[in-house]
């Protein structure tokens, strides 16, 4: 039976037999014990599936991310200690040294660093391009060795909506996979995969969790991707992994490969598991995350209207309103509402911009963005801080930007607190 997505929220992952808990149980255990060395060996040599060490697999983990695959779409994901780890595990599992990336420039900042940065020192090279470019400009971003393209489905902080089938339709010409970032609109808004998607990544941190309780990650694979059509690129998927008694993750295990790999080689090797104990508060969450996001989308909606309004108000970017530049984009791939997150910039510039933040009094200021609670952030002084002028203007940043990640209180009350604070200002 396929339930509707605020059902599966709920209900998948974890289905309890006669007399076994309702809840789904922390596995609190690093370790699981068999009769026979043999019957480890066969896990060991991934002929049988099981547990056997909790950084490769948990149960509880697993359920979670049986959850966010049906959730998704996918075939299979894994859980992942942050989102951080996520987009790098699913970037790693596709590129060595040597190999190259194309990525939108306008992306979280973290991901930037690690794209245009870390992974460079490991010899991936990368090649933004600005999200609304032409396809002959992405066309012109592809190497031969080109082994990914990323981008998130809506842009953090900068809002870009992403037209998915562009870029599928870019990567495929290519034969290479499109790898998608989509905490912010979450499978509730947006499921990347119906549109050409072949990874899709997130930062369970922020909606997902949505209580700002638990860092975490995730990765669900589609099953799409024909690996073995493309099996000179991807040698690490289509050939005997030597370092796993010559196993074939893709003639192995099909379109169970990726993740498969991403576990066995990956995970095993550098270990960002997500704890279960997290893992079980992100289950907690992710039970309401149709009821929150339909909230968040309406109190978003509301406000930025409101805010659009409002001469104190320079500019507002929210992918609703009825004159960004990306309406039609969102309403083709996210009809039933986007994210709760705005970006505005202040009548006065930073300093009015600092004064407004230091008035709130509903709204927090956190680095932190997509929870229940009302929040704010300057990017330019903090989240992206690292990053000089041009390349803020490259990630669609402004100095004077503030990201409002408007929660699931009483939209009245919030847009009080904007009112007052702006008086201000
Ligand atoms: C926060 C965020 C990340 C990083 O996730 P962490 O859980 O903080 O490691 C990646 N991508 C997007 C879009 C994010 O918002």
């Amino acid at each position: 039976m396929d339930y509707k997505i605020a059902t599966k929220c709920v209900q998948a992952g974890y289905t309890p037999k006669n007399g076994e808990p309702r809840i789904l149980p922390i596995v609190q255990s690093t370790t699981y014990k068999y009769d026979s060395s043999e019957e480890m060996g066969d896990l060991f040599d991934l002929k049988a599936s099981g547990y056997f060490y909790t950084r490769l697999q948990n149960p509880t983990n697993d359920a979670v991310a049986a959850k966010i695959a049906a959730l998704e779409g996918g075939v299979a994901a894994m859980l992942t200690s942050s989102g951080q780890a996520a987009n790098f595990y699913a970037l790693f599992n596709l590129c060595s040294a040597g190999d190259h990336i194309v990525a939108s420039s306008a992306i979280y900042g973290g991901t930037f660093n690690l794209i245009g940065v870390t992974m460079k020192k490991m010899g991936i090279e990368a090649t933004f391009v600005n999200p609304r470019a032409s396809a002959e400009e992405l066309e012109a971003a592809f190497q031969p060795n080109t082994r990914a393209v990323f981008a998130e489905t809506i842009s953090n902080p900068s809002l870009v909506v992403l037209d998915i089938e562009k870029f599928a339709r870019a990567a495929h010409k290519h034969g290479v996979p499109l790898v998608v970032d989509n905490t912010f609109p979450t499978p509730v808004n947006c499921r990347p995969f119906e549109f050409g998607a072949d990874i899709v990544t997130h930062s369970t941190t922020k909606y997902m969790d949505g209580h700002a309780s638990a860092v975490g990650g995730a990765i669900v694979d589609s099953g799409n991707f024909d690996w073995m059509a493309h099996a000179d690129k991807f040698p690490g998927l289509t050939t005997p992994d030597e370092s796993y008694h010559g196993v074939n993750y893709a003639k192995d295990f099909g379109k169970g490969a990726f993740i498969t790999k991403a576990t066995a080689q990956i995970m095993r090797d550098l270990g960002s598991i997500q704890s279960p104990q997290n893992a079980f508060l992100l289950n907690l969450g992710l039970e309401t995350l149709a009821l929150r996001m339909k909230q968040h989308c309406a109190n978003a909606e509301k406000i930025s209207a409101w805010l659009a309004k409002d001469p104190r108000v320079t500019w507002v970017s929210y992918p609703a309103l009825p004159d960004s530049p990306d309406h039609e984009v969102a309403k083709k791939y996210m009809p039933n509402g986007t994210c709760g997150v705005i970006s505005f910039g202040v009548k006065g510039g930073r300093e009015a911009a600092t004064r407004f933040m230091d008035s709130l009094k509903l709204a927090a200021i956190v680095t932190h963005v997509a929870d229940a609670r009302t929040c704010v952030l300057h990017p330019a002084s903090t989240t992206h801080r690292q990053m000089n002028d041009e390349q803020l203007v490259a990630c669609g940043i402004s100095a004077d930007l503030i990201r409002l990640s408007v929660g699931i209180e009483d939209a009245d009350d919030i847009i009080a607190d904007l009112d007052q604070a702006l008086s201000q200002a």
